[in-house]
């Protein structure tokens, strides 16, 4: 796949030589003093440059809390004149476009929820024609690369050329342990493709809970990102809307300050290359193990209902048939006979232990 993308020099209207590169603020502008509040603490970490608000929430369900909306577009500005941050909201609508342009917003963002539809991203991208204003784009719910780079194009064609693009997980049937699934190699491949775009990671929306946030920006800087977007509630505790992963500003500045940050290129070619393959290995491990612990849950499932169907947990024909399918089919995959039957042994004892200790339980 490729793409046609115009792009400004990297990241040159996002940072300033920071590192890295921190956008913060709470998931929701919920009122004036929380939102000064917030700001004014986040202000004083060095690496937060830039500062978020939700200012209308797209909601999976109706009936909650949707946004502040125009008022809180003043409440950003006042923040914004007293901190000399830049700011950041995100738009769906080219309402939304203009209001936030009313208002001095420096930075747009288009959300997950309306990157996936083409005839929004359309309608955002000809209210943006003729207006000089950076534009950042969160990858959609679902993992479709397509559509994330089809959205970067059609602001772009728009005369957009200061973009991001933004990493915030995907949402898949079994997330956990996290919110959105982060499947590392779209993000990647998205940079292999278009190299001189700069990537933020959203950690917040991958974790869904504090306790991931600090793996989760880790990871990202290992893999070169250019840059997080953090949510932070100066008391995430009564936050209107993704209370579990928001930090305190308090937090997120230990957060950031434990983070270490690696070069990417080491001081020979040979190391430069060797720290990239580990990444990547590491990378795939983490997969191998996010599909033992889904193939994990199965097992339980179907230990469950051999229990209530009096069914045995060892069925030696289908485990031989099951061998002799994962074995050519690794086989395709040119992984050596011998490697694949031991590991899949050593998979299969795991099962029957599970199973077994489900079948002996009350
Ligand atoms: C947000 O940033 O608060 C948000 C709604 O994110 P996303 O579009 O990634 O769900
Ligand atoms: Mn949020």
């Amino acid at each position: 796949m490729g793409t046609t993308l115009q792009i400004a020099k990297q990241g040159n209207w996002l940072w300033q030589g920071k590192e890295p590169f921190v956008i913060s603020g709470p998931c929701s502008a919920e009122n004036r003093n929380q939102l000064l509040e917030t700001g004014r603490l986040l202000a004083k970490i060095s690496q937060v440059n830039m500062l978020r608000a939700g200012i209308w929430k797209p909601r999976t369900r109706p009936d909650i809390f949707e946004g502040i909306g125009e008022p809180a577009l003043d409440w950003l500005l006042e923040l914004k004149k007293e901190t000399g941050l830049k700011t950041c909201v995100e738009v769906a609508t080219p309402e939304h476009v203009n209001l936030a342009l009313k208002y001095d917003v420096d930075v747009l963002w288009i959300g997950a929820r309306t990157t996936v539809n083409p005839f929004s991203v359309q309608t955002i991208a000809d209210s943006l024609k003729g207006v000089d204003i950076p534009v950042m784009i969160k990858n959609p719910l679902h993992p479709d690369l397509k559509l994330w780079i089809g959205a970067l194009e059609r602001i772009n064609n728009a005369g957009i050329n200061k973009l991001a693009a933004i990493h915030r997980g995907f949402y898949t049937y079994d997330n956990k342990p996290f919110r959105n699934l982060p499947m590392w190699e779209i993000p990647i491949e998205l940079k292999r493709i278009i190299p001189e775009l700069p990537l933020i990671c959203d950690p917040s929306h991958i974790s869904g809970n504090r306790s991931l946030i600090k793996s989760v920006a880790q990871r990202a800087l290992d893999l070169s990102f250019d840059g997080l977007m953090i949510e932070s509630h100066y008391d995430p505790s009564i936050a209107l809307t993704d209370a579990a992963q928001q930090l305190s500003p308090q937090a997120l500045r230990e957060m950031i300050d434990s983070l270490v940050i690696r070069k990417e290129y080491g001081s020979s070619d040979f190391e430069n290359l060797l720290e990239k393959l580990r990444f990547e290995v590491d990378n795939l491990d983490h997969e191998l193990l996010n599909i033992l612990s889904q193939r994990n849950e199965k097992t339980k499932q179907i230990g469950e209902y051999k229990k209530q169907n009096n069914i045995t947990v060892l069925q030696i024909s289908r485990l031989r048939k099951m061998i002799q399918e994962r074995l050519d089919y690794g086989n395709n995959l040119e992984l050596d006979n011998n490697f694949i039957l031991k590991l899949l042994q050593l998979i299969h004892k795991e099962s029957i232990r599970v199973q077994t200790d489900i079948m002996q339980e009350k």
